[in-house]
């Protein structure tokens, strides 16, 4: 694996009038790594990820995506210099099929004039897009299906397609396994494993199975502050971590 940094964040700040939901974060992420960002509900990492993405401003600190500062840049712009995101909720287009969906996600994202001459090209370029992509998900059996007749483990699938739909180079997805049974979560974590041959990956999960399994490092947070951050089996041994988050964690579960 690479060392070389693609992403790293300086002392990232997001208040929310009182609240510090992210607060003096230093984060890097390594060039072809899988990074899982942990943390109890509420320590303020799907902000983090909003952040990243351009679709929170930052209150202040630094964002800076192959050493060009991207703080301040819109989530459109952000989205193409190669930064794909899923949401924590599905945001799926119910009433379009599997393909339909892939197709706009790699539309958007390529943006530019459908009425022109070349409109019949790009629809073409668009549908093979999505048909690699959905070949990639193990979805194309589905292609022509209305997304909500699908499974709801399918359809969090679909949301990791359309992702992959926008050819980012950097994917950030928040809680792409939750609520899915532990087959489909299996399933999702084999094809996370297979993504990251060829994308860095951000990943904010709470199924410790699939963390330890996919995580090169992982970042922990707490109270929008960073606990740890290291490499899987340091954070795994860290007293620090068992103590503040996977000792809490393992409360609740069996609580
Ligand atoms: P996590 O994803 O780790 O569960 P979040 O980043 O969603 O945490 O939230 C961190 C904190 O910021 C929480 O206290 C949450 O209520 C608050 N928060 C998140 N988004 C907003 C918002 N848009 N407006 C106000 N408060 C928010
Ligand atoms: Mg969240």
């Amino acid at each position: 694996m690479s060392q070389e940094t693609m992403l790293q964040t300086r002392g990232l700040t997001r208040r929310f009038g009182g609240l510090v939901a992210v607060n003096d974060v230093d984060f890097d992420v390594k060039t072809g790594e899988i990074h899982a960002i942990l943390g109890p509900n509420g320590a303020g990492k799907s902000t983090l990820i909003n952040l990243l993405s351009g679709e929170l401003p930052p209150s202040s600190g630094e964002i800076l995506y192959q050493g060009q500062p991207i703080h301040g840049k819109p989530a459109r712009q952000i989205a193409r210099m190669g930064i794909g995101r899923s949401h924590q909720k599905t945001n799926i287009f119910p009433r379009l099929s599997c393909l339909q969906n892939c197709e706009l996600a790699a539309r958007i994202h390529m943006g530019g004039v459908f009425g022109s001459w070349r409109s019949g090209q790009r629809a073409r370029e668009v549908n093979e897009k999505a048909l690699q992509v959905l070949e990639t998900c193990q979805l194309v059996h589905q292609a022509y299906t209305p997304a909500s007749a699908m499974s709801y483990g399918e359809q969090r699938q679909l949301q990791i397609a359309m992702v992959l739909a926008t050819s980012p180079s950097l994917m950030l997805l928040d809680e792409p396994m939750a609520g899915m049974g532990h087959e489909e979560t299996a399933q999702v974590t084999e094809l996370l494993k297979a993504l990251s041959d060829q994308y860095t990956l951000v990943l904010i999960e709470h199924d410790m199975d699939s963390v330890f399994r996919l995580a090169d490092r992982i970042t922990v947070m707490v109270d929008g502050c960073v606990l740890e951050s290291g490499p899987t089996e340091q954070i795994r041994r860290s007293e620090k971590v068992q103590d503040v988050y996977l000792g809490r964690h393992h409360q609740e579960a069996s609580a």
